[in-house]
């Protein structure tokens, strides 16, 4: 039996990272991956908010890109260009990102353990239950579920509700004809509160994507139209192919049980308007540190349920908020969203979004247009009377 103080399942981003903070604090830690190679296939469009350089700094070989701005295009294209003058989120490459913090990690000391499938944690002793017969067996004092959004710890413990699926290209164009500093941000009742996205790699290539609650093949053929029907994209060739899962948040979720806490997409902490779980999964991996630190220093593990309290003080609202957005927005039909972007446009919406705008935070911009009476304005009168008593409540 090897012992550790605490154990990772998953070297995703968000377990590697919790690692690395673990180790270099001096405490024996463990990663059990289940895959042979880290970050592979890649999930993700790699677009990070600029408040990860406050948090976590993203080494420049990382980064490919950066962005200020997005064009948002409604069904029938009217477009809202909202930017700031400073960078608003970094493209990055996830699989080489996904790489060096598992390196730091195992640098600072953290043990790696690949092609180790975990199917379970015995709660009362912290032993791990391997998918395979015959490798070490592995007890840890304290057990973080990193593993993702298909993890059998969670799994067990909380009801996942339908996740999102998302599909992905990497597009060549023609000519360098996309705007480096800019992403777009598509619109569409049908897959609707989901979106269409690209963002620029370079002034010739992007990640463009779709995500919503239908299955792959539909948002492949979705994608696929899109790009033929779009005179940006239709000369362009697809070098790759990329899919995943994007979990939903839910408020439902324990995050603690006994000795096991959970962290990341297994803990659906991804931002429901956009998809985004890096930052938010980061930012918990960081508030779980100190907590799970303070339960091994004081051999109390009644003391992680500080990690679940935390979590919710400092994002619940936040996320309940997207939730709530989310839903208005799957009850939009294309003529709904179309006007509602005209009308944002004559009220100076661009410079409004421009100001209070956030890709992770969306409560001051709602706030804003809540006290300005736009948000009555916008949305159809029907659907403001049914959902008004949450929206007054911001
Ligand atoms: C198409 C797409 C685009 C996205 N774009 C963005 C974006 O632009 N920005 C953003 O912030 N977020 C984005 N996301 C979400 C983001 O990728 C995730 O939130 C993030 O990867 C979560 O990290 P994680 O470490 O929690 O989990 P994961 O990255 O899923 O890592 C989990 C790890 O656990 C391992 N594992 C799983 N099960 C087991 C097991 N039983 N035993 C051992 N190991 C196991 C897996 O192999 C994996 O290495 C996107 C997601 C998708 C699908």
């Amino acid at each position: 039996m090897v012992e550790y103080d605490v154990l990772i399942v998953g070297a995703g981003p968000i377990g590697s990272t919790f690692a690395f903070h673990m180790a270099e604090a001096g405490y024996k830690v463990g990663i059990l991956e289940k895959k042979n190679k880290i970050g592979v296939p890649l999930q993700c469009a790699g677009l990070i908010g600029n408040k990860i350089m406050g948090l976590k700094p993203v080494p420049d070989e990382y980064i490919i890109n950066q962005v200020r701005g997005a064009y948002l295009h409604s069904p029938s294209d009217h477009i809202l260009k909202v930017s700031k003058s400073e960078t608003q989120a970094y493209v990055i490459d996830r699989v080489g990102y996904d790489n060096y913090l598992t390196q730091t990690a195992q640098n600072a000391g953290a043990e790696l353990f690949l092609q180790h499938k975990v199917i379970g944690v015995e709660n009362s002793t912290g032993k791990i239950i391997m998918d395979k017969d015959g490798q070490k067996d592995f007890k840890a004092k304290v057990i973080v579920d990193g593993a993702g959004y298909s993890s059998p710890i969670s799994r067990s413990i909380n009801k996942f509700s339908q996740p999102f699926q998302a599909a992905q290209y990497l597009l060549n164009l023609k000519n360098e004809s996309l705007e480096k500093d800019f992403v777009d941000v598509y619109a569409n009742d049908i897959i609707s509160p989901g979106f269409i996205w690209s963002i620029p790699l370079s002034k010739k290539q992007c990640r463009i994507g779709v995500f919503g609650h239908h299955d792959y093949h539909f948002l492949n053929r979705i994608l696929k139209d899109f790009i033929e029907s779009n005179p940006k994209f239709r000369e362009s060739s697809i070098i790759k192919k990329y899919h995943g899962k994007i979990p939903v948040y839910s408020p439902q979720n324990k995050l603690v049980e006994g000795r096991t806490i959970i962290l990341g997409d297994a803990a659906s902490q991804v931002k429901p308007t956009t998809g985004g779980g890096l930052l938010i999964g980061f930012q918990s991996a960081k508030i779980a540190v100190n907590i799970v630190i303070r339960a091994l220093e004081n051999e109390d593990f009644s003391l992680l349920q500080e990690y679940e309290i935390q979590f919710r003080n400092i994002f619940e609202k936040e996320l309940k908020l997207q939730l709530f957005v989310q839903k208005t927005f799957k009850a939009l039909k294309n003529s709904d969203l179309d006007l509602m972007f005209e009308k944002l446009k004559t009220k100076n919406a661009e410079e409004l979004i421009s100001i209070y705008g956030d890709m992770d935070t969306q409560s001051l911009l709602i706030k804003e247009m809540v006290k300005r009476g736009i948000l009555f304005s916008i949305l159809p009168q029907l659907l403001y009377r049914r959902m008004s008593p949450a929206w007054n409540f911001f």
